[in-house]
């Protein structure tokens, strides 16, 4: 088994190759930027892509879709929930707006349970909604490499700011992930790699998402607006720039607790403030 990290695009992605020695069949995970530099490291290795596979649907991660498909001819992969969104005028248009190409549609449809074969190597795919419905994570069994995706155990914590995200998911998916017999792990952002098992890395992520509600129900002793809510900074801790882009975010973030805070009866909302009850 070749496996090859690549840190590419504006968002500093790592995208990984990864192909069986024996055939020179392989897989691209996540090309989000660098087309070339990842077409060269392929020819480099005299590989031929199959797949180009997504751990899920957002720009930094299927940017290079487009160009990497053009260029060898491969399918792209993701979970039909991620995958319907490509293909839509609309998404042409958010992507534009952020200057990156969508991704073509898609080719491939996998779900829980499903092998992609390349060469004499298969790659099982386990379906982990939270961060986005449609989140992929793969598990190469025979050397034990688990590529984690943006189930990225850094200090920042799980993010779920996607309109279909769900913060109950993304306990259960990093629950079960935890549960996988691994030997590396892989991840999409920052330190990438871990060649010891994460240990209490994965409470600590974990973690992270009751530091949240408690700070954000510490702050509603008072009644505040959402707007407060943002302005307080729960998730970035500090505005960050470019500020629409995070303020959105950090609503969104915050709308998730709320929500949950609201069923759990542990907050009302009274107009438009809510208040710790
Ligand atoms: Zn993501
Ligand atoms: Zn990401």
């Amino acid at each position: 088994m070749f496996i090859k990290q690549m840190t590419v695009g504006m968002m500093g992605v790592c995208c990984y190759i990864a192909a069986c020695e024996e055939t020179k069949q392989g897989v691209i995970i996540d090309p989000g930027g660098n087309e070339e530099e990842i077409l060269a490291a392929c020819d480099k290795e005299g590989l031929t892509v199959k797949y180009i596979v997504n751990t899920h649907g957002h720009p930094d991660h299927v940017c290079g879709n487009g160009k990497l498909k053009e260029a060898t001819g491969a399918d792209i992969v993701m979970h039909a929930a991620d995958a319907d969104f490509f293909g839509q005028d609309k998404v042409e248009q958010f992507f534009s707006q952020l200057g990156l190409p969508a991704s073509p549609p898609v080719d491939k449809r996998v779900e829980d349970g499903d092998i992609l074969a390349f060469g004499n190597e298969t790659l099982a795919v386990i379906h982990t909604p939270g961060h986005t419905p449609g989140h992929l994570c793969f598990f190469f069994q025979e050397p034990g490499v688990l590529f984690l995706g943006d189930y990225d155990l850094t200090p920042f914590g799980p993010w779920y700011g996607d309109r279909d995200s769900s913060i109950q998911d993304t306990i259960s998916s990093i629950e079960r992930l935890k549960q996988i017999p691994a030997t590396i792990w892989l991840t999409c952002h920052e330190t990438g790699i871990f060649e010891e098992n994460p240990g209490d890395l994965w409470d600590q992520y974990l973690a992270v998402i009751d530091h949240r509600e408690s700070r954000l129900l510490d702050y509603l002793n008072e009644p505040r607006t959402m707007a407060d809510i943002v302005d307080a900074w729960i998730v970035y801790q500090r505005p960050r720039e470019p500020k629409e882009f995070y303020a959105l975010a950090e609503e969104m973030i915050m709308q998730k607790h709320l929500d949950l805070l609201v069923a759990n009866s542990a907050v009302v909302k009274e107009g438009e403030r809510y208040r710790r009850k």
